[in-house]
Order: structure tokens, then sequence, then C-alpha cells
């Protein structure tokens, strides 16, 4: 997660609701990505000290658990430098220059030069983070599938070049290389390339659409967000401002609850019983919608006053956040560095 600032309710149950629950079934690995934040935030960092301790934080007060996982500050591990620079000398320009992200976030962020080496590398950023570590899944929403399968060729081409079989691979890739299928025929025989670097899965994370207060997908670019730290009075004025069923417009009409951004959020936080209750009132129109908001309110302000609570809590005691990136470093970099001893010792380097 980059340190931007702090989670609304959309980047909450987009990762890290998921990822406490992969806490209890996988040993994962989660990281404040700061060299990603300067990929595109390089001109302007007097925030991100202050953003890394704030996101530690959340971290902590969603429920991640530094028992059960390991929690560091990317930049801390040298190691994900390292292993980017290297994969930065065999991976060919156009495979970053297609991934879709580049060009669409160059015309997003217009107000930033984008154009630096660093902002096409940060795939190859990526791939090197995930890498590190031989993970079996890395968990992304959709849209993030498009990078792991850039992480997956990363690993192919460099077990193609530096695997066991290399000599016999490099033969092989010469005689193929303008051959898709006999390149393809290869790549299914687990023994024509030992893989020094496995190829990960995307683990698809279910991260529901979270819609924001004018309908539109929650995001602090539109400016219709509940923070993960919004007060329980802030949370419940700004659901009053938020959109309905515009075909609902006095009292006594019934409303439409599939057509509703309210209805949607009583979907991701509300019980079954409450959602059944909100879809009946709004169409016999039983209920007005100040009064359905308010249960979707109720249940809301439910799911995140404990994590206030924690954070609370976790701010009292500031040396618990030097704490868990220190003690997670360590524990990163020691498995991040046994696959850069192996990476460079089949470079030819160690
Ligand atoms: Fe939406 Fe609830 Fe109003 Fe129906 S009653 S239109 S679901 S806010």
């Amino acid at each position: 997660m980059r340190p931007t600032g702090r989670p609304h309710l959309g980047n909450y149950m987009g990762a890290l609701y998921n990822w406490v629950h992969l806490q209890q079934d996988y040993d994962c690995y989660f990281f404040i990505a700061d060299l990603h934040a300067l990929t595109t935030d390089y001109a302007d960092t007097h925030l991100l000290k202050e953003n890394i301790k704030e996101v530690t934080l959340d971290f902590l007060a969603t429920g991640l658990d530094p028992g059960r996982c390991v929690i560091f500050q990317q930049s801390q591990v040298m190691q994900h430098a390292q292993l980017f620079a290297l994969f930065s000398m065999i991976t060919p320009l156009s495979w970053l220059e297609r991934v879709p992200s580049y060009k669409d976030q160059q015309e997003q962020l217009r107000e930033k030069d984008l154009a630096t080496y660093g902002f096409l590398g940060y795939p190859l950023l990526q791939a090197a983070d995930i890498l590190l570590y031989k993970p079996d899944f890395v968990p992304v929403g959709a849209d993030q599938v498009a990078h792991v399968e850039l992480t997956r060729e990363v690993a192919r081409r460099f077990n193609q070049f530096y695997g066991p079989h290399s000599k016999t691979a490099e033969k092989h890739i010469l005689e193929a290389v303008s051959d898709k299928e006999k390149m393809a025929a290869l790549e299914d025989d687990p023994q024509a390339f030992a893989a020094i670097l496995p190829e990960p899965k995307a683990l698809l994370t279910p991260s529901p659409k979270v819609p924001g207060l004018d309908g539109r997908k929650m995001s602090k670019s539109y400016n219709n967000t509940i923070m993960l730290s919004d007060p329980e009075p802030d949370v419940r004025a700004k659901l009053k401002t938020m959109v309905t069923d515009p075909a609902r417009i006095r009292r006594t009409d019934p409303g439409n609850p599939d057509v509703c951004p309210v209805f949607d959020l009583h979907k991701i936080f509300s019980s079954e019983e409450t959602q059944r209750k909100a879809a009946h009132g709004c169409r016999t129109a039983s209920i007005g919608c100040i009064e359905c908001k308010s249960w979707v309110a109720d249940a809301i302000v439910a799911r995140i006053a404990p994590i206030q609570e924690r954070r609370r809590d976790l701010e009292s005691r500031p040396s618990v956040i030097d704490d868990v990136l220190a003690n997670g470093r360590d524990r990163a970099s020691k498995r991040a560095q046994q696959t850069l001893d192996e990476v460079q010792q089949a470079m030819g380097l160690a």
C-alpha cells in the first residue's frame, strides 16, 4: 500500500479488510510502498514520513497482526531496489510501455511530470517486490492482474536466461524464438527451465465497488469519501447528503433499491436482515431515505468504531510503530536476501 494519506472505506474494503483474513491462512508479507510513492510524488516528499507512520497505524488498527504476518517499509529492505536494478537489465522496454496504467495514469495525472524512468519502471519494481519472496499468490483486485502477469513474464525470462538448465534452454530459445508453438511447448515442460524464480499466481480477492457520496466510485479525487477515521457525527452527516434513487422524490414515492447507491452500501456493510428491511421499506415507501441512511450509518459506525479505538490506543504508544517496522525489516530482509543471493549467483555476480 502506498503511503498517500489516510484510507477511505473504499481503500479499506479493497485491501486491508481482505488482508486481515488472508493472514489467517497464508504466510503474508505486507509493506508500505514508499518507493512506489516516489514514482508519482517525487517532487514533494515533505509528508512522506508522516504518511508512512499513518499507514502503519492503519495496518495495525484494522487487524494486521505482526505476530501472524510480516509488516515492513519497502525502502528499508534494500533488496527491493537491488533486484529491481537487476531486472531492469533483462526487461524489454516494450513490456513496460504496453502496461495499460502507464498511459492511463499519465493522462489522469497531467499536473505531474510522469515522463520519468522510475514511473515507467514501477511495474518492474512491483515484480521485484513480489519475486523476492517467491510467493505462491499475490492478492490483487481485477485491475492489478496485468501487473502480476508482467511479473510472471519477468520471472520466466529470468529463468530462461539463468535457470540451471539455461545452457540447454538458451539453445532452445535461439531455435524457437520466432516459433510461438515451440516456445509454448517448452514452457509446458517442467524440465526445460528449472525455475529459480517461481511464477506466482494472482489471488483474486473480492473488492466490492464502494460507492461514494455522489454515487460514483469512492475516490479522494472525486471528494466523495467517508474516511476510516471519520468520527460518528461526520459519518452520519455525510451519509445524509448521499444521492439516492433519483426517481424517489417524495417520501410517499416507492423507490428502487437496485439503482440506489445507499443500498449498495447496505449490501456491503449491513446484515441481511437490515438489507431485507430496507429493500422492502423502500419499495413500499414505508420508510424514508433518512431512516434508511441512518441504518447504513449504524452498520458503518459499528464496523469502524473498533478500528478507531485500536488506533487511538496505538497512537498513545508511538514506539510500537518503530518496533513493528524494525522487526518486519529484519524478517523481510532475511527472506529477501536468500532470493537475492540465488539471483546473483545465477547471473554470475556472486
Ligand atoms: Fe435508497 Fe434507501 Fe431511499 Fe430506497 S429508501 S431510495 S434504498 S436511500
